[in-house]
């Protein structure tokens, strides 16, 4: 163990970041007051639910590289989106024509919110619901469009019951369009509500709302569009119209208490492969990780005046922190630009002119100090300082500014669990993986529910014995553990691994919260460096795709156990959040929005009909429905997320890969609002998630058996 000292650098994040930790933990983040319009302060930072001013609005967001926590939603003809940004950010956001509408989490360290998940009270709620008024109807006028609805379905959740539809126009080039959908129930009561136009990459897609409130099963839809068109009346369809078998008496579920730590996981790891000895395999993945390590930093000078950021060439843990960094005036004349480092201080003697006045630049500090200590230390003239005079300072401390103190300062062994009877390559493979993403808490808790499910059940239930005898299941819990002790310890909104490949300025350690590659864009399939869209090169932006394919450990160890077992024929990534439930195509080229190819029909009803499987299997818990409008194709319901791993498995390994997006959007009735979870929710909201996706993983396991069962026999 190490002990780690505060980041002490002024105007540093983290600074700013702690005057937040006094603000209310996410338990307490609520719908807004209409009335009270919703600011952050300049340096906090948030995660915000927008609506956008317009669809320009979000293309220049998504140009720029905001981090998008989702995909906007359309709403009312108007563009929801969920974004991380600090309080300047949204305050040029609101002065655009954007309002801010919730804000779903603030930024923290994490550790107290996680400390708060670990004290929690298991006591679960369920949302009760009741029906709001029906919308509007509009008048058409003379037809010059036609109309399409592409899907319309229900479905009743808490007692209330929801309408979905989706509808497009043949006049798809006028953005003015309005179309309404007209509904009437099996009693007679009918209503009507406005569609959104959605457009992606440019190109029109459909209108579609998100889900109504109606006051009982729809039995009639149709809809009008301002130009005149009207559709055929349809019948609503029941969504998802699938159920799991029931549990049967004493099935055992709720092996989650807190939110788990990447070293919680790893003790968990162990404790089932003990208890479990006859139907568990540990495989350590073949790519350790960086582990919870930075360079030491420091800021010689300073920023305001002229400064150089001074970074050690190994790890702070590695001897580092506490090194210290200065330049000094040598009081005599014409002296050259010296430096020096012993007893851990590093020494710049400044070059003096004939009148003894020190005259060395910034840009001159910094070069000598890699020429004279290329392998201790690395030096960058910090942003705006270029050119100027260096002054006299320091000494100043490098530090890491890790703050996590009981985190192993090692590189990380990667961990996957393989359960079942037959552990050998015979029985057909799933593998079930969780937290590329280091700031998606709830998800290692959905895999590792279910992997405790599969075990504990196999001793009680003979359908659960079944399953893991005819299935061959790996579970990595964790891709990211050092991204995740950051999250927990540092930066609650982290969402990349630790690997900081940024050259030059954006080596700033007031970037240092921006840093690392995002593991879901660094795989090889479709990929930025394929010239796919939703990745980035930019080692700042959310979505940095890393130097190259595969670049990451992280990436290459879930791609490395696929290799390695080539029974695994389904695969689940799972995200938070929005309630999502995906699979290829994950990927399009910007130009033309030409997507990866097509799964073909015979596969497509494959996953639509898994999905839809599944979908059911993750209502029976607390009635979640992921709305068929977030059942689909990646690139059509979410978007475009080049080089994702999902891709990978599926084009080049032939596995069925699929992505859930767990943590549904929970409708309001009071504000008749859907209203956003977040990356870390209250601990309730979480364990709901790992019980009700956990559930949909045993189903994935069903469907599995199912297609290994319909193979003629080799
Ligand atoms: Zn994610």
């Amino acid at each position: 163990m190490i002990v780690r000292r505060r980041w002490t650098a002024a105007a540093t994040t983290a600074i700013l970041f702690s005057a937040v930790l006094s603000h209310p933990g996410p338990g307490s983040a609520a719908p807004a007051d209409p009335a009270t319009p919703i600011t952050l302060s300049t340096g906090e930072t948030a995660l915000v639910r927008v609506q956008l001013r317009d669809q320009a609005q979000l293309d220049r967001l998504v140009a720029t590289g905001a981090d998008l926590a989702n995909r906007p939603r359309a709403r009312d003809g108007r563009i929801l989106a969920d974004l991380v940004l600090t309080g300047a950010q949204l305050a040029e956001l609101t002065a655009q024509g954007a309002t801010a509408v919730q804000v779903v989490q603030r930024a923290e360290d994490g550790s107290q919110h996680y400390a708060d998940s670990v004290r929690a009270a298991q006591a679960r709620t369920a949302a009760g619901l009741r029906a709001p008024a029906a919308g509007q109807r509009t008048t058409a006028a003379a037809a010059v469009d036609t109309l399409q609805v592409q899907q319309a379905y229900w479905w009743t959740t808490g007692g209330q019951a929801f309408l979905q539809a989706q509808v497009a126009t043949t006049a798809t080039d006028d953005p003015d369009v309005e179309i309404t959908v007209n509904w009437r129930t099996a009693d007679g009561v009918t209503g009507s509500f406005p569609l959104g136009r959605f457009e992606d990459s440019g190109e029109y897609q459909y209108h579609y709302a998100l889900p109504q409130p109606v006051p009982s099963r729809p039995v009639q839809l149709s809809a009008t569009s301002s130009l005149g068109g009207v559709s055929r009346v349809i019948t609503p369809t029941l969504w998802p119209n699938a159920a799991p078998p029931p549990l049967p008496a004493g099935y055992q579920k709720d092996f989650i208490d807190a939110y788990l730590t990447p070293t919680d996981i790893q003790a968990r790891i162990k404790r089932l492969a003990r208890q479990y000895r006859d139907l568990v395999d540990v495989i350590d993945l073949p790519n350790k990780t960086q582990g919870y390590r930075r360079n030491a930093v420091a800021y010689l000078g300073d920023p305001t005046v002229g400064a150089v950021v001074v970074e050690s060439v190994r790890f702070g843990d590695q001897g580092m922190n506490g090194v210290q960094v200065r330049t000094v005036d040598p009081g005599r004349r014409n002296r050259p630009l010296t430096v020096g480092y012993r007893d851990r201080v590093l020494t710049v003697s400044l070059a003096t002119d004939t009148a003894g006045k020190t005259v060395s630049t910034t840009d001159e500090v910094a070069a000598a100090i890699n020429a004279r200590q290329p392998g201790r230390f690395q030096a960058t003239v910090e942003d705006g300082s270029a050119g100027l005079p260096m002054p006299v300072a320091g000494p100043a401390r490098l530090d890491d500014g890790l703050q996590g103190t009981e985190v192993p300062a090692r590189p990380w062994t990667v961990q996957a669990l393989r359960l079942g009877v037959h552990r050998d390559g015979s029985r057909v493979g799933v593998l079930a993986y969780s937290q590329e993403h280091a700031r998606e808490w709830a998800t290692p808790l959905v895999t590792l529910e279910f992997a405790e499910r599969m075990l504990a059940n196999a001793r009680t239930d003979p359908a659960t014995r079944e399953l893991l005898e005819q299935v061959d299941i790996f579970v990595i819990p964790m891709v990211n553990p050092d991204g995740a002790n950051y999250s927990f310890n540092d930066f609650n909104f982290q969402r990349k691994n630790l690997v900081n490949h940024c050259t030059g300025p954006a080596r700033d350690p007031k970037n240092r919260t921006s840093w690392g590659v995002d593991i879901n864009r660094n795989y090889t399939v479709g990929s930025y460096f394929d010239g796919y869209v939703g990745g980035s090169a930019n080692c700042l932006s959310g979505t940095y795709s890393g130097t190259a394919e595969l670049s990451e450990a992280e990436s290459s160890n879930v791609i490395a156990l696929a290799q390695a077992h080539s029974n695994i024929k389904f695969a689940m990534n799972v995200h938070s959040y929005g309630g999502y439930f995906m699979w290829p195509p994950g990927a399009y080229r910007a130009d033309g929005r030409i997507t990866l190819p097509r799964p073909s029909i015979d596969e497509s009803t494959l996953f639509l009909n898994s999905a839809r499987r599944i979908v059911g299997a993750i209502t029976q818990e607390r009635g979640t429905v992921t709305w068929p409008s977030q059942t689909g194709p990646v690139a059509d319901v979410l978007y475009s997320a080049a080089g994702n791993s999902a891709d990978q498995l599926y084009y080049e390994l032939g596995i069925f890969a699929w992505d859930f997006e767990v943590g549904n959007d929970r409708w309001n009735p009071a504000t008749s609002e859907w209203e956003a979870v977040g990356f870390q929710p209250p601990f309730d909201e979480a364990h709901g998630e790992s019980q009700e996706y956990a559930g949909g993983l045993v189903e994935l396991v069903r469907v599995a058996r199912d297609y290994a069962a319909a193979q003629p026999a080799p």
